[in-house]
């Protein structure tokens, strides 16, 4: 019997063709990307294993599974393969857990494209695959006794469409982490009774000045004042099964405190080596891939000292660790803060020696960078600099460009992100962006044009999106930043298109010829979209970069 179904939004095991920026290609909506080019690009599912469980399941759904593991057999756990779902619901079902990170799209990604297109409604293809998802749970679950909880980053969203919980008759969604508690709960869901004091039945949102504000519903649970705030290392498993990707947590929170960040509210907790390691090997062992993704919301804070010094013994240990696991041919951080590459190119060097980068090796890692201003770099995220400080340090765009440089020196290639509609953020800030990813998108490193690419997001207001006005949002200067944007990707498109790692030669080239044609079209559409809003195109190409061809070190003054 399957006791307990756990199963993955779709969108987070596809393999994308293993080319890192078409995770974000379900944030499209689906007028823009033709069908046939979405089911090509998102690649496949991995297989089903013994009789129908997913091969290489999220991360989070491994950690699930493995805090169940303590307590139940595995005959009773199921991380399912979502064309298998029918083998494991059935009438002795108690529990069906399902993960999702974007269920309606309304994610920062996905909210930057509907503004872009003034999408009418919202229905990116996350949307699509989820109410697919649901539906077909719905068709199985139909008449047996099985609860339906949802869990994820994503869960916020239903307080924003909570006609959503009703049409899917979910019996509870939680918010937060439970890898000490999954059991307990699990046992009061199907017992349907709920002790408040360990779960409290509400839900954390934030107002439009991002202050936490806590609203009763007894659909939503969370970690209840019974409960110590977050499970300490001790109590977070180690995954038994392999994870999508190869992906391994090192760390959780970060406590840099970026004002618009909820990474930051979570205690700072680090994986000791051992633990690192141990996840590892099960990824390969388990037949998973050489790469393995090493996630956290910020590597450099890793044991990090006083004033987020980045500790780099322990960086550099840890990396070692990670490459001397046999079957690890490469590996990447996921998240990590540019200032640290910019004050400390040596450490960027030993990290990539440990990673064996290179030409041939990239690292990749995504940044935000947030903004070009130095107002709001101060205003909004007056850490994400530290050891270095605005000012005494040079102008934030100063410290951006000698990361980069360093970053591209020793072959990492950020993908950075930046925000507009930011909090008390002018056209000229924005002006300040379309200058800043100018004069990246113009520089080069030792002979080499800089590497990266760089996505806008769009800060939303939660009473906007609930209003569902998302079209005539984006002002002219915002709009210069996605036209800055789009024209530096076409650029790298065409450049990293042809790097991407396939074992079928047709795929490759289908794959990279859809990528460097896809990157051209949506400069162009980004093109005609901000001209027929009234943005200066000639200033747009050349604002931060006027009468300069190339920059090869900072000699420019800054607007
Ligand atoms: S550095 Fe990154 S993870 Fe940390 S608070 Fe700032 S945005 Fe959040």
């Amino acid at each position: 019997m399957a006791k307990c179904v756990l199963i993955s939004d779709q969108t987070l095991i596809y393999d994308y063709r293993n080319f890192p920026l078409l995770d974000f290609l379900p944030c499209a909506p689906t007028n823009s990307v033709p069908s046939a080019a979405y089911k090509f690009l998102k690649g496949k599912i991995s297989p089903p294993i013994n009789g129908g469980r997913l091969k290489y399941a999220p991360y989070a759904l491994r950690k699930l599974e493995a805090a169940l593991l303590r307590k139940y057999p595995e005959s009773e756990i199921v991380v399912a393969h979502p064309d298998h779902l029918g083998k494991f619901i059935k009438e002795d079902t108690e529990i069906i857990g399902v993960t999702t990170m974007d269920p309606f799209g309304l994610g920062p990604v996905t909210m930057s494209y509907y503004a872009l297109y003034e999408s009418k409604e919202l229905d990116a293809y996350v949307r699509r695959e989820w109410e697919d998802l649901m539906k077909k749970i719905d068709i199985l679950r139909a008449g047996k006794t099985a609860k339906l909880m949802i869990g994820g980053p994503g869960v916020w969203e239903y307080m924003l469409m909570p006609e959503e919980i009703e049409k899917h008759k979910i019996d509870y969604l939680f918010q937060g982490e439970l890898d000490d508690v999954v059991c307990e709960l699990f046992d009061q869901v199907t017992q349907g009774s709920i002790d408040n004091n360990m779960f409290s039945q509400s839900y954390v949102t934030y107002d439009d000045t991002f202050h936490r504000v806590v609203k009763q519903d007894s659909r939503f649970l969370s970690r209840g004042k019974g409960l110590k705030a977050f499970p300490s290392i001790e109590d977070i498993p180690d995954i038994i099964n392999p994870s999508a990707k190869g992906l391994v947590e090192v760390m959780r929170g970060c406590g840099i405190g970026c004002d618009f960040c909820e990474v930051t509210l979570r205690e700072i907790r680090y994986y000791p080596v051992d633990k690192i390691v141990k996840e590892i090997k099960v990824n390969v062992e388990k037949g998973g891939p050489g790469r393995a993704w090493i996630h956290s919301d910020e590597i450099f804070a890793y044991k990090h000292l006083q004033n987020y010094v980045p500790d780099q013994d322990a960086l550099v240990e840890m990396f070692k660790a990670i490459m001397s696991v046999k079957g690890i041919r490469r590996t990447n951080p996921t998240h990590g803060r540019i200032s640290i590459p910019s004050a400390y190119p040596e450490l960027i060097q030993k990290l990539s020696e440990a990673m064996h980068a290179g030409p041939t090796n990239w690292v990749g890692i995504q940044v935000g960078l947030e903004t070009g201003s130095d107002k709001l770099a101060l205003k909004h995220m007056p850490a994400k600099t530290l050891p270095l400080r605005i000012g005494s340090d040079g102008s934030w765009q100063e410290i951006v460009w000698k990361g980069v440089y360093n970053m591209n020196k020793y072959y990492w290639r950020p993908a950075f992100t930046v925000q507009v509609g930011q909090m008390d953020e002018s056209d000229e800030d924005n002006w300040d962006t379309v200058a800043l990813i100018n004069r990246l998108s113009t520089s080069t490193c030792e002979g080499r044009p800089f590497e990266f690419t760089v996505t806008p997001l769009l800060n939303v207001p939660l009473g906007r999106i609930k209003s569902k006005k998302f079209e005539s949002q984006l002002s002219p200067s915002m709009l210069a930043v996605y036209y800055a944007s789009s024209k530096h990707l076409a650029k790298m498109a065409a450049m990293v298109a042809q790097t991407q790692e396939a074992t079928d030669p047709f795929a490759k080239y289908a794959t990279a010829a859809m990528i460097h044609l896809g990157g051209v079209l949506m400069f162009k559409m980004v093109e005609r979209i901000a001209s027929k809003k009234g943005v200066d195109i000639r200033k747009a190409k050349s604002y931060g970069i006027e009468g300069k061809k190339e920059i090869t070190a900072w000699n420019i003054a800054v607007n």
